[in-house]
């Protein structure tokens, strides 16, 4: 029977597998409907493991939104360790979800959100557990649509051919839309087959549908065209944008892990998107505009979520959070109401220059003082430059002299390696501005226990980023320069104690650069890569650069290219890119220009504060930047409950 629980078999294999309790589900504020009752069945996958997967906001707030629509049931899964799905295999136990312990095959709907591109290998392991033909053209009418959302999803083209579909953009709106179409397809019938189903979820302009789009190639490899093969389905499809966040007040009721997680707190997303325009970023380009909660809505969003879940932290999210034109009163309000109590803020991203000593005062009224994070990215003023992160050393000095000196002893720095243009004195800098760190904090707390962590990781260049045209550095460079870092800090023997410094080489980058700028084609590579038993990339013990390497150059000799192609090659103004006909927003012109201006070391003000630039976004939107100062601020609760 369709839907029927697996979990008797799969309980007799979980003594016998690591972290069995990853796979029981029955966490608090998770929901398990009748699968009668339900007309449209969502499977929601975060292809990484339940540690990774549960925190993640974006499952947690399609599987509330779906599961409040009464005719409309989501259940979550995740991805399954290689000791149990050896298990699974020797048994006959399909992929399956946590809540219901349903076979994920027997789904209508499969969404899964990929954050990184470095989940690809997962999700073949996922359809292939849930009897799910591995190619979309080999799927039929009783198999689930498989719909991929995330960052990654703007540009699908390395997973055309294992899903169905792919939405851009915020997710809320796009699923309550693709439900309605598949409800009406259902409940007419079916009429058309899954055929019928796809075409009329492309004609929203919403939703891309690979197999309604031809590729050609020119001689040389690049791409000669992209053009849609029906009639109904529109040349670009759009990404989506939810406009008013406080009309979409989700997680309502957080969902509290069993196993650990990598987060134990809830979080409210305090405003989306962000203008300052760092030209490596992909997460702060393609989800323009921004828009912010009010004060008023995160208030209630962080006192109902506290009071459903029993968390003891509240991290406020979003891409720049500092950057919130009332995060003061934000900060103050909580701080102010939580008093006393054992809740404690956190702001997880926070820049230098929208940072001050008040607001991490507020944060920490509770007694917690972990640690302050900054992310300079390059560690000299002319890399800085060409990313447009504008922060100043005397800036960065400034702020963490007075975060020493009123008695935080540790602060983490992020930078990245493999920048365009970037050469040996840009990383060496890093060093420098790190010991230049420690003499402040010395100097401004008068003790010598001060410390400070750089974490550097490797540059990716991005889909609809002015980066997309770069050349991607080599791991070799980066290691190298990574290594002559490392060395110029050791060298100093009165401050190198106090620095620490985490990196990771750099060959899981340029995998990811080949999934990330990758085209069709790639998709063979990644197939290669999980069969020959490729699982968890982003994870460094399961991670194999030598298998990407020889399934690179296996599967893409038949098309006259290889990795460094898609890696190391710089892209020219007028090459068609796997992703032109998916539509962030932002106009192509603008992004070349930005990128020239990147190698003339030009900077590019925040549209917040300054007239728009255009980007393109706001008028494609329909829409205008949404942000200002209310005056409003958080009226106080007496706060109710235990968990307070
Ligand atoms: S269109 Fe103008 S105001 Fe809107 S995000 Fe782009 S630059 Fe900023």
């Amino acid at each position: 029977m369709r839907g029927e629980s697996v979990f008797p078999q799969l309980e007799q294999l979980l003594p016998r597998v690591s972290k069995p309790v990853q796979y029981v589900g029955g966490e608090l504020n998770a929901t398990l409907k009748s699968w009668d009752e339900a007309t449209v069945r969502w499977a929601l996958m975060y292809p990484d493991a339940y540690e990774v997967g549960l925190p993640n906001q974006g499952v947690m707030i399609l599987y509330e939104v779906l599961n409040e629509q009464p005719d409309v049931l989501a259940e979550r899964t995740y991805a399954i360790w290689p000791d149990l799905e050896a298990l699974m295999r020797e048994n006959g136990v399909p992929q399956f979800t946590v809540d219901g312990h349903r076979p994920v095959g027997d789904f209508d709907l499969l969404g899964v959100s990929f954050a990184t591109e470095l989940g690809y290998t997962n999700l073949l392991s996922a359809l292939d557990l849930a009897g799910i033909p591995l190619h979309a053209e080999d799927r039929g009418d009783d198999h689930p649509v498989v719909v991929a959302g995330g960052h990654a999803a703007f540009n699908p083209e390395p997973i055309s051919r294992f899903i169905d579909a792919a939405v851009l953009g915020d997710g809320e709106e796009a699923v309550l839309e693709i439900t309605e179409v598949t409800r009406t397809w259902k409940n007419e019938g079916k009429p058309g087959g899954r055929d019928e189903l796809l075409l009329r979820l492309a004609e929203t302009g919403g939703v891309y549908v690979p197999k309604f789009y031809d590729v050609t190639y020119a001689d040389d490899g690049r791409i000669a065209e992209v053009r849609p093969n029906r009639d109904r389905v529109p040349p670009r499809v759009v990404k989506r944008t939810t406009m008013d966040l406080d009309a979409w007040p989700y997680p309502k009721k957080p969902l509290v892990p069993l196993a650990e997680s990598v987060h134990e707190r809830m979080s409210v997303e305090i405003f989306r998107g962000c203008t300052r325009g760092c030209r490596f970023c992909q997460a702060g380009m393609i989800t323009r505009p921004v828009r912010e909660r009010s004060i008023e809505g995160i208030g209630a969003m962080v006192h109902s979520g506290l009071d459903a879940s029993g968390f003891e932290e509240v991290g406020l999210l979003s891409l720049s959070s500092a950057d919130h034109s009332e995060i003061a009163e934000i900060t103050k309000g909580l701080a102010d109401r939580y008093e006393g109590t054992n809740t404690g803020l956190s702001l997880p991203s926070t820049r230098v220059d929208a940072f001050n000593i008040d607001l991490a005062n507020e944060l920490s009224r509770n007694g917690r003082r972990s640690g302050l994070t900054f992310a300079p990215e390059g560690g000299s003023e002319r890399i800085r430059k060409v990313i447009n992160k504008m922060v100043s050393e005397e800036d960065l000095i400034r702020t963490v002299s007075a975060a020493y000196a009123a008695g935080w002893r540790q602060v983490k720095l992020y930078f990245m390696c493999g920048l365009p243009t970037e050469t040996d004195d840009d990383v060496l800098q890093i060093a420098e501005m790190a010991k230049n760190v420690i003499r402040a904090g010395r100097e401004a707390s008068g003790r010598k226990d001060i410390r400070c962590t750089i974490s550097i990781g490797g540059f990716v260049p991005k889909p609809h980023t002015p980066f997309q045209w770069a050349a991607q550095c080599d791991p070799e460079t980066v290691d190298s320069r990574l290594r002559k870092l490392r060395q110029a800090i050791n060298a100093d023997r009165g401050l190198g104690r106090n620095i620490g410094m985490r990196y990771h080489d750099g060959q899981p980058s340029l995998v990811e650069g080949l999934l990330s700028r990758g085209d069709r084609r790639v998709g063979a590579v990644i197939e290669q890569v999980w069969r020959d038993g490729g699982r968890f990339d982003g994870w460094s013990e399961h991670f194999s650069y030598e298998r990407w390497m020889s399934a690179g150059a296996e599967a893409l000799a038949p098309f006259g290219v290889d990795v460094a192609w898609f890696t190391t090659r710089e892209r020219d103004e007028d090459e068609v890119l796997p992703w032109d006909h998916l539509d962030s927003g932002l106009a192509k012109d603008w992004l070349w220009d930005d990128w020239q201006d990147a190698l003339d070391e030009q900077e590019q003000d925040d549209c917040r504060w300054t007239p728009c630039f255009d980007c393109g976004v706001c008028p494609s939107m329909g829409t205008d930047i949404e942000v200002g100062p209310t005056g409003r601020t958080l009226i106080p609760i007496t706060p109710v409950g235990s968990s307070l």
